[in-house]
């Protein structure tokens, strides 16, 4: 049912003043999806929230997670004559160690921003005589989109197309946050499109193994708001529990086709993250059956010379330990304009979010 601009101002401020109500002591919850960091500033949330109640954001913008190396090798692809990358355009600008996809493409590198994985087929068949590798960044919601992509290429015969996967789970980067011992976190807002895919059972350990309260939330400013009021409602009564905020959306067993492709396609291994390092589990490699689709595989490269831009703690942004405006480098040698660090490039990026929206009384500069 939707409400009219009435209504959402009035079940809005029956939220704010609940949280106020429950907002006894200091917390520190984490929205783990960038979407809900830009959608938090979009509506001032912030704004709304009781001085105890700390918003720190996670690891869910799959631009940011993704370390240099892997920008370096797709860089590194860009200068082999027979190659074409695809690649959504968030990619372009993200800083590798010594260049950009951006500063290649203006120097003729044969890159191709699509829309759609799917585009990428087209360029193979229209280039028989290329490799196209299609840069598959992202978290549950888009690798299955990935995946099917594969098993399109697999039944039209196009041998010519792969992907250099650095698709990533969530759960396990969520794991990394709390079993580190310098960060604090007392509730998860969890994503409304990667449990739309998941379902609910990847998430649970968190309130199981860790009596952590996790709420997953949509995207609007009254399902933020409810959710923060649900995490609070958890945190005043002593308990941790994974509730659905976002039912209308994301039912407990997700979206069985999806994950069945996913099945087929992928299989869990260890990825990178920036500011994490290497996370058992955390990433998405082609099995067996699809591994002559992998670029890593098929295409290896070697030399790719790699290190993280110096100054940026974006790892740090990430993992929830600091927020943007703690960097020295934020706002001054870097802007969205001319970004030090990949959380600066995209769009779901905190530290992008920060400077375009993050004045007033959470800036620290
Ligand atoms: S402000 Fe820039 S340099 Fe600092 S953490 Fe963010 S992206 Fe890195």
């Amino acid at each position: 049912m939707r409400l009219n601009a009435e209504e959402t101002a009035r079940a809005a401020r029956s939220l704010t003043e609940g949280i106020g109500r429950l907002a006894s002591r200091p917390v520190r919850i984490m929205e783990v999806c960038g979407t809900h960091t830009v959608a938090i500033f979009r509506n001032g949330i912030r704004q709304l929230l009781p001085e105890s109640v700390e918003l720190v954001s996670g690891p869910g913008c799959p631009v940011c997670v993704t370390p240099n190396e892997y920008l370096d090798t797709a860089i590194a692809y860009s200068s082999c004559p027979d190659i074409i990358i695809t690649t959504f355009g968030d990619m372009l600008k993200v800083p590798g160690s010594s260049s950009t996809l951006l500063a290649r493409k203006a120097q003729g590198a044969a890159i191709r921003v699509v829309y759609s994985p799917l585009e990428s087929l087209d360029i193979a068949r229209e280039n028989p005589d290329k490799k196209v590798i299609f840069l598959a960044v992202g978290f549950e919601t888009t690798a299955p989109t990935a995946a099917a992509t594969i098993l399109q290429a697999e039944q039209l015969g196009i041998d010519n197309f792969f992907v250099l996967s650095a698709h990533k789970l969530v759960p396990p980067a969520l794991r990394a946050i709390l079993t580190a011992e310098d960060i604090n976190v007392d509730g998860f807002l969890l994503p409304g499109h990667t449990t739309a895919i998941s379902g609910l059972a990847p998430y649970r350990f968190l309130a199981e193994e860790y009596r952590v309260p996790a709420v997953v939330t949509g995207f609007e400013a009254l399902d933020i708001l409810q959710g923060i009021y649900l995490l609070l409602e958890q945190i005043a009564a002593g308990k941790a529990a994974l509730e659905n905020q976002y039912s209308r959306v994301v039912k407990p067993e997700g979206n069985p086709a999806a994950v069945a492709i996913l099945d087929k396609i992928y299989q869990p291994a260890a990825a990178a993250w920036r500011g994490f390092g290497v996370i058992d589990g955390s990433g998405l490699e082609l099995t067996l059956a699809y591994k002559r689709f992998s670029a890593q595989d098929m295409l290896p490269l070697s030399g790719v010379i790699t290190r993280e831009p110096a100054g940026c703690r974006c790892g740090e942004v990430l993992r929830g330990r600091i927020v943007p405006a703690e960097c020295p480098q934020f706002g001054l040698n870097c802007t969205p304009e001319k970004p030090v660090g990949a959380c600066m490039v995209s769009v779901e990026g905190a530290c992008a979010a920060w400077y375009k929206y993050g004045q007033g009384r959470w800036s620290y500069v």
